[in-house]
Order: C-alpha cells, then sequence, then structure tokens
C-alpha cells in the first residue's frame, strides 16, 4: 500500500478556511430540498399519462370498434400507449433529475423504477399479443398467420420485435431471484438493453399507432417527451459527471488504514469549496486504473469536505472494496453525485440520534459533523469487535464538540442487538429525536422495525442502507 504523509487531518470539525489556495473560500450551501416541486412533477406525469389514455380512446371511432377484431386492437392500443408511456416514466426516474433525487434520494428513486418497471414491460407484451388477435379477427385468419403478417409486412415490426424481446430480457434478469444470482456488473451491463430497446421500438409507434397517423402535432409532442427524456439522461447521467470530474481533477493522494479491512482514501481536487454537498452523501466512484475504470461503486463521505481534500472510507466485502486498498497515490478519480437524503435537511426535532452499523460510520461521521451544535447528538456504534469501530475517535470528538453522548457497542448481535427493552435504555429521549441509522441492510431494517414498535413516526426515521 502506498501511503503518504498524512495532508491533512479529518478529525475534527471542517474549518470554516482550510490550506491553499481553496483555503478561506466558503463551501458552497447545499440546496434545500424542495418536496413541492417533487408533486408538481408528479400532477403533469399523471396529467400525461391521462392525456395519453383519452388521445387513444378518441382516436378510435365506433365503426372500428364494434367491427371484427375491434374489441381487442383497441385494447391492444390502449396497452401500447399506456406501456410506452410508463416506459418513459421508468426512464425519467433514473434519470437522476437533480431537484427529484434531493427529495426522493438515490434509493428512492431506484425504489419507484423497480415499482414502475413491471407495468410497461406487461403492458407492452399485452399490446403485442392483443394486437396480433386484434388483426387476425379482422383478417379472418389465424393467429401465427397474423404473427407472420405483422413482422413483414409492417414497417418497423421487426425492431419493434426484438426491441419487446430485449424489454422482456432486461425485466427477467431484474427479478430479485434471478438478479442476485448474478455478478452486479453483469446485470447492469444487461440490463442497459432497456434502452436500446426503448429506441428501436419508437418508430413503429409513431408509424403506426392510430393516435398518431394523421396526426402530425400528436406525433411531435410525443417524439419531443422522448428527446427531452433521452436529453436528460445523457445530461444527468453522462454530461454532467464528466463535467464535474474534469472540473475538480480529483486524484488520490493517500490511502490510510483505518481498521480491520477498512482503508481510507482521502483525494485531493480543485474548487472542492464549489461542491455543494451535505455530510451523509454518496458519490460514485471510479478510480481510473487499468482494473477499475469501468466500474463505478457507492461509497459515502467519511467527512465533510475539507478543500483541496476529499475522503472516503472504504470496508473490503468484494473484489472491487478489497482492491482499493492497493490504490497509488496520483490515480485519477471520476464521481457521479453527490446524492443521498440522508442529510441534515431531513431533520425534523431539534434533537437527533444516530445508529451507525460497522462501515456505516462513514456516512453517520460526517453527517454528525454537519449536524447543527443544537442536535445533541446520541451516537450509537455497533460493530463486533472494538477494533471494527473505525473513525471511533472523531466521532468522539465531533460528539463532545457538541455536548452529546456516544455509546460504543461491541458483541455479536445476540450479545449486543439493539432491540425495544435496550434502545430505550439508552436513549429515554428516544421519541423526542430524529433517529438516523446507516449501514448493512439487514442492520438497518431491524432498527427501523425496532423504533416502528417503539412508536417513532415514519417522517422522524432517515436511513441509508448500503445496499442499491
Ligand atoms: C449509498 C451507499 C453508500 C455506501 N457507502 C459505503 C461506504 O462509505 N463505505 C463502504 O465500505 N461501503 C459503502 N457502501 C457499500 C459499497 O458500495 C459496497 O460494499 C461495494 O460496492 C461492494 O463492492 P465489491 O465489488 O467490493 O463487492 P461485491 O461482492 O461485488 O458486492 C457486495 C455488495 O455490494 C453491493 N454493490 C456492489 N457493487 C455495487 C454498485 N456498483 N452499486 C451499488 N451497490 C453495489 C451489492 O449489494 C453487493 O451485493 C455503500 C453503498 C451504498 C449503496
Amino acid at each position: 500500500m502506498a501511503i503518504n504523509t498524512p495532508p491533512i487531518a479529518f478529525g475534527t470539525d471542517a474549518p470554516s478556511s482550510a490550506r491553499g489556495k481553496q483555503a478561506g473560500k466558503a463551501r458552497r450551501p447545499v440546496p434545500a430540498p424542495r418536496p413541492g416541486l417533487v408533486t408538481a412533477a408528479a400532477a403533469v406525469v399523471g396529467v400525461g399519462l391521462g392525456a395519453t389514455l383519452a388521445l387513444t380512446i378518441t382516436s378510435e371511432t365506433s365503426s372500428e370498434f364494434t367491427g371484427p377484431g375491434g374489441v381487442a386492437s383497441f385494447a391492444g392500443n390502449l396497452t401500447g400507449m399506456a406501456g410506452s408511456y410508463l416506459a418513459l416514466v421508468m426512464v425519467l426516474l433514473v434519470s437522476r433529475i437533480p431537484f427529484v433525487e434531493h427529495v426522493l434520494g438515490l434509493d428512492g428513486l431506484l425504489r419507484w423504477h423497480r415499482r414502475v418497471a413491471p407495468w410497461p414491460i406487461s403492458l407492452l407484451v399485452a399490446h403485442a399479443v392483443l394486437i396480433t388477435i386484434g388483426y387476425a379477427q379482422t383478417a379472418k385468419t389465424g393467429t401465427w398467420h397474423e404473427v407472420g403478417t405483422l413482422l413483414t409486412r409492417y414497417p418497423d415490426m421487426i425492431t419493434a420485435a426484438v426491441g419487446l424481446g430485449l424489454m422482456c430480457l432486461a425485466g427477467v434478469i431484474s427479478i430479485r431471484a434471478i438478479r442476485s444470482r448474478l455478478r452486479r456488473e453483469t446485470w447492469w451491463t444487461v440490463h442497459l438493453v432497456m434502452y436500446l430497446a426503448l429506441a428501436i421500438s419508437f418508430a413503429h409507434i409513431i408509424v403506426l399507432g392510430p393516435s398518431f397517423v394523421g396526426h402530425p402535432a400528436t406525433q411531435v409532442v410525443w417524439s419531443v417527451a422522448w428527446a427531452a427524456s433521452a436529453g436528460l439522461v445523457l445530461c444527468y447521467r453522462v454530461g454532467l459527471p464528466v463535467v464535474r470530474s474534469i472540473r475538480h481533477g480529483l486524484r488520490v493522494v493517500e490511502v490510510r488504514p483505518e481498521g480491520p479491512g477498512v482503508v481510507s482514501i482521502v483525494c485531493s481536487g480543485r474548487n472542492l469549496n464549489r461542491l455543494a454537498v451535505s455530510g451523509g452523501q454518496f458519490f460514485c466512484w471510479r478510480f481510473l486504473t487499468r482494473s477499475h475504470w469501468w466500474q463505478a461503486h457507492p461509497y459515502s463521505l467519511s467527512a465533510l469536505p475539507q478543500p483541496p481534500y476529499l475522503r472516503l472510507t472504504v470496508k473490503s466485502v468484494g473484489d472491487h472494496s478489497a482492491s482499493l486498498a492497493l490504490l497509488r497515490p496520483g490515480t485519477r478519480v471520476a464521481v457521479e453525485g453527490p446524492y443521498g437524503t440522508f442529510t441534515r435537511h431531513a431533520q425534523r426535532h431539534r434533537r437527533a440520534l444516530l445508529i451507525a452499523g460497522g462501515i456505516g460510520v462513514t456516512a453517520t461521521r460526517a453527517l454528525l459533523e454537519d449536524l447543527p451544535r443544537a442536535a445533541q447528538p446520541v451516537v450509537l456504534l455497533r460493530g463486533t469487535r472494538q477494533e471494527d469501530l473505525v473513525l471511533r475517535e472523531e466521532v468522539a470528538n465531533l460528539v463532545r464538540r457538541r455536548g452529546g453522548k456516544l455509546h460504543e457497542l461491541t458483541g455479536t448481535r445476540e450479545q449486543q442487538g439493539l432491540d425495544e427493552q435496550s434502545l430505550p435504555a439508552l436513549v429515554p429521549d428516544l421519541l423526542d429525536r430524529d433517529i438516523f441509522v446507516c449501514g448493512p441492510e439487514g442492520f438497518v431494517a431491524d432498527i427501523v422495525a425496532t423504533a416502528r414498535a417503539l412508536g417513532v413516526p415514519d417522517e422522524v426515521i432517515h436511513y441509508e442502507a448500503f445496499a442499491l
């Protein structure tokens, strides 16, 4: 492991001024989330769905509907339009539009994306089946014969059929039981075919859809909506990360061991005072070495930025996280983010309880540094052994300065579980505090369940589970 002289101590609160050229410049404030905007955007999406369905219904004549195959064809058109519209929504949900991400968080957006995804896929499969049946009834021929006719005589149908096949493939590999058996990178790469599927299916809707044929204005609106969605994806998932990475020019300056299997990576960069980031947020980090450049993994900042430095702290759990201990100083770093709603903006009460399970201490420590001093934080650090409580001295310092209380809980889950008896015993004013919990998925789920069982309302339970 290549280790330099520590360039800066992250042990205390980020100073209002730091060293070097960026010294004395105030950090850029993070815009507060604006839930009203997201509600308005959701209303626009709802109106769009209503308009799409209304357009399909009104473009159907009564003679078409009552004629042979009319009902199946109509149902096919309706499912096709609804499915295409929901596919657009599914794309928008992963475009990471900042004002939406600030409210829902990346995990929230992905949750919605997963909830919505089965609908467009099922509706588009239903569309293909119903249209084939409807057209076969109209032509008074067999369904399989009609499949051949559709594929050979109608424009853009072969690409649409391939698109539907790819969509189904992306859907199948995303079923939890199948996805969990695949390497994350394999799943992610195959799952990208969804974009290709949508792109190649687009033409047949415009050329054949009854709502579009002979309606140039509708064609324009639909095309603009899709082009704008593609633009948003490119802008926020590709353009912004590239611009941000070039602007800050991050490089690794130090890799520092923190505990068993845990290292901190300190990066330095330009203009970090202009990077708006809250304690508790994370970036997707891409270390530009031969073996790492192609994968971006999410890691939280483990301290507020101290321009020109940023720090992340990583526990080795698999090939990527383990290999980061071998990073060399000078390695270039590209970042995407910051993301996450596990921040002081979520706070409702004046006081806060912070609970970290294992490596969840990273986001917890950065959040603690960012909380107002009046938060009088109670912090619970949970680990199997004392040496697993990495960054504990930094946390202890920050707690002391805020007049808070730190509990270090070590032992197995059975010995040191946080349950409905032990949690209120440690934190008697639990119901007057926001609860911030961070760590592995199972740990977070247990604490959230315990808090709910103790009567803590959902609005004051905030969590970051280290799984997307
Ligand atoms: C919001 C968030 C913040 C995190 N912050 C930290 C942190 O500060 N310190 C830390 O040590 N760990 C953190 N993690 C966990 C870290 O991302 C994973 O441990 C790491 O990506 C594992 O990769 P691997 O190749 O070493 O292990 P693998 O064996 O490949 O993966 C282990 C598990 O990590 C998750 N994972 C792997 N790759 C990704 C990816 N590209 N995107 C999302 N999840 C992935 C999956 O759930 C997987 O099952 C965070 C995770 C999330 C979601």
